[in-house]
């Protein structure tokens, strides 16, 4: 299992991405200025490969003000709307928005939804609602559905730590 918020996977080339300032998030601008095709990517070669006209650096997205910068792409906040300037939302997809949001944010949700599609997963999930599949024992569930024999005590690996603000590390930036 990996250690979580620390790897994530390229949408390029699909190789692991470990040292985070070795990745980006590239994403695309549309006609009407909106950001579309959200991708986590290695720097240089997949990058330029995938198309996109828009990216930041990976390691500038965990901690608080990184999340304060994609929320920024859903709303302008109420300090724009108080200036009296247009509020729009600069997302075409909320579902792929979601997505990145919890591939930065939510532990073990990187490594988890390269199982998403599996069969097994599916299955396992077939009465679950919106919330409960992307919940850190959920994941643990699916570690152990999918590679159980990498996850031989699995509740002895559960991690203790579950609330977004004790994963997130402060930010420095
Ligand atoms: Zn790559």
């Amino acid at each position: 299992m990996d250690i979580p918020l620390t790897i994530w996977y390229c949408d390029g080339c699909g190789k692991a991405i470990r040292e985070m300032e070795q990745g980006v998030v590239g994403w695309r601008t549309n006609a009407d200025l909106k950001y579309y095709r959200f991708l986590v990517l290695h720097k240089i070669d997949c990058l330029t490969a995938s198309g996109s006209d828009r990216w930041r650096e990976l390691q500038a997205f965990p901690g608080i003000d990184g999340l304060s910068y994609v929320l920024g792409w859903l709303s302008q906040g109420p300090i724009n709307q108080n200036l009296g300037r247009e509020m729009y939302c600069s997302l075409v997809d909320l579902d792929e928005y979601a997505d990145l949001m919890r591939r930065l944010y939510i532990p073990h949700y990187e490594e988890a939804r390269r199982h998403f599609n599996d069969s097994r997963v599916r299955g396992y999930h077939q009465t679950s609602d919106e919330f409960t599949p992307y919940t850190v024992e959920q994941f643990m569930r699916l570690f152990d559905l999918v590679e159980p024999e990498d996850v031989p005590s699995i509740l002895l690996q559960r991690p203790k730590r579950n609330t977004i603000s004790e994963w997130l590390p402060l930010s420095d930036q």
